[in-house]
């Protein structure tokens, strides 16, 4: 029972810090984002998207562009539109 409860709480640790964390943007570029980070796109028109920063050099983002002004240059895959999308980086929680 101490063992279950122990386990209990654990998950319940686990599963809070797996709530991504958002991070300041001020100054963020593509080379500070390390393999946990994520770009999280919210456009205007409702898509959600996530793109990891291999995902981002992929797109032929810059390692010294700033995440902030990634907004302006991705364009929304659902309505093919530039400049609409609200950027957050968040951090995965390890596993
Ligand atoms: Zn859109």
């Amino acid at each position: 029972m101490t063992v279950l409860g122990a386990r209990l709480r654990l998950e319940q640790k686990e599963n809070v810090s797996n709530f991504v964390v958002t991070l300041p943007l001020y100054g963020f570029r593509v080379e500070n984002m390390e393999d946990d980070h994520v770009l999280l796109l919210e456009c205007a028109c409702g898509h959600r998207g996530y793109l990891t920063k291999r995902e981002l050099i992929r797109a032929r983002a810059h390692s010294y562009d700033r995440v902030i002004g990634l907004a302006f240059v991705l364009r929304c895959r659902l309505c093919k539109k530039r400049g609409r999308a609200e950027i957050k980086v968040k951090r995965l929680a390890p596993h």
